[in-house]
């Protein structure tokens, strides 16, 4: 099995649905919820995944059912709360946990899940045998985290189209403009933001005064191999730089690597210098097309800011890793072949340098808002794309590699096709009504033209 190359063949044999993450890590929602990691809580890979588990399914839960929060819980208690320890004994048990059917369902469509990779990277920097033995019949493991995703709150600089008030500040005008005029009911489901998030204990200022959380995070510090940020904006975000500082300070930088997916919109100068202190720094910048695409998509950043940024960020020092990540979505999933040649034909140094991406980008799925997951084009336009990237796939051999190396790679035209075959394998058209609804209303707020920015998708919204 791929992704357990890297164990010992009697684990690979033993354990089928395992995966490293419940073991070393833990996650956080910007609203202070906790999480068995982002990819549980992206949703479950069915259509209606989301609202049928009233968009938690991945969130920790109390002995009460109510989600665990760090408002009302500590770290170190959700680290071994009954959900923790359940996905654990189900994955050594060879169950697939309720929180992980994502990661399965996009493995049978030939895609490379978070489980995959990220149990690969992590079997080179653990004993996952001596992890495994660790845990208590109960699925209890001890207090020893080697990396944590933090989400510090909602403060953002942008508001993604595929985004919410649920993740960016920003998104709170917009929002108080278009749910009060949203038709469908299904639609209003979808963009519910209850309570404006203060449900059930959370909200989006739990990383300030929280003296428990940062006192049992700090305490961590010494295990700690990866720190990953993402939503809000961590380069905005104070309490971010306050944690590299303290690692810095008690002198364990050179053990950690910091690990971000960030908008690149703001990067002071002060972030260049922290980083200098770490032993590594993974930048994942979230690009999703090329030019006005972009920014209609990332609304409302420009297309020459983030061209400026990514030259910056190819002339940085050698322990600093660049790649782009690309939200694969309704919006962008015809035009990633126009994406790539235009990738290509910048040349960079390091940004995506061969075999990352295989020199190409990343990317993840779009699954909420889910009318606009790529499952949701109708069998026509599918076609279309389909067509568009068999047409790409020769383009690439001729123009970029054609060697074993390239063809066999994960990433490159595998991914591609991998990405088609999950488009093609289920049928969300009729999500469509919603599509239309949401997008001619965004238009109307933001002021921005679908039909002229994405001219070969203008019959969807007729
Ligand atoms: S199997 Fe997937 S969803 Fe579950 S913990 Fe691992 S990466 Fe996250």
């Amino acid at each position: 099995m791929e992704y357990m190359k890297n164990l010992p063949p009697h684990l690979q044999e033993k354990y089928k649905t395992f995966c490293v993450l419940p073991w070393i890590h833990l996650s956080t929602r910007p609203n202070g919820h906790l999480r068995v990691c982002c990819t549980a809580n992206a949703s479950s890979a069915t259509k209606f995944g989301h609202s049928q588990h009233g968009g938690e399914v991945g969130i920790l839960k109390n002995s009460d059912g109510k989600p665990a929060n760090l408002n009302t819980t500590d770290l170190l208690t959700g680290w071994n709360n009954e959900y923790m320890k359940s996905a654990r004994r189900n994955m050594l048990n060879n169950k697939i946990p309720p929180s992980c059917t994502k990661c399965f369902e996009e493995e049978r469509n030939g895609h490379r899940s978070k489980r995959v990779w990220e149990t690969q990277y992590w079997s080179k920097l653990v004993n996952i045998e001596e992890v495994i033995s660790q845990t208590n019949k109960d699925g209890s493991v001890p207090p020893k985290l080697y990396y944590v995703d933090l989400r510090l709150g909602t403060k953002c600089n942008l508001k993604c189209i595929m985004c919410s008030p649920h993740d960016s500040s920003m998104w709170v005008s917009d929002w108080k403009k278009l749910y009060p005029k949203i038709k469908s009911a299904e639609l209003k489901k979808i963009m519910v933001w209850d309570n404006q998030g203060k449900v059930d204990g959370a909200t989006y200022n739990w990383h300030k005064d929280n003296p428990t959380f940062w006192q049992q995070l700090y305490d961590q510090i010494p295990h700690m191999k990866q720190l990953y940020f993402a939503g809000g904006e961590s380069t905005i975000i104070q309490e971010h730089y306050n944690l590299l500082e303290e690692c810095i300070k008690r002198g364990y930088a050179k053990n950690i690597e910091l690990r971000y997916n960030s908008n690149g919109i703001e990067m002071p100068d002060k972030l260049f210098t922290l980083w200098k202190e770490f032993k590594r720094v993974r930048f994942h910048f979230s690009i999703d097309s090329i030019g006005i695409m972009n920014d209609y998509i990332r609304f409302p950043s420009k297309w020459i800011d983030i061209e400026k940024q990514l030259y910056r960020l190819d002339n940085t020092e050698p322990h600093i890793e660049v790649t782009i990540a690309c939200a694969v979505q309704m919006l962008n999933m015809f035009y990633i072949p126009d994406f790539l040649k235009w990738k290509i034909s910048k040349n960079y140094k390091k940004i995506n340098p061969w075999p990352l991406g295989a020199g190409l980008i990343n990317y993840h799925f779009v699954y909420h808002p889910t009318h606009l997951n790529v499952r949701v084009f109708p069998k026509e336009f599918k076609d279309k794309i389909t067509a568009k990237y068999e047409d790409f796939y020769l383009w690439l051999k001729k123009n970029y590699r054609n060697d074993q190396e390239f063809l066999e790679s994960g990433y490159g035209i595998n991914r591609l096709k991998g990405m088609v075959r999950f488009m093609n394998s289920a049928d969300w058209s009729n999500q469509l009504p919603e599509f239309k609804e949401y997008i001619s209303k965004m238009d109307n707020i933001r002021g921005t033209n679908f039909k002229t920015t994405f001219p070969q998708m203008a019959d969807l919204i007729n």
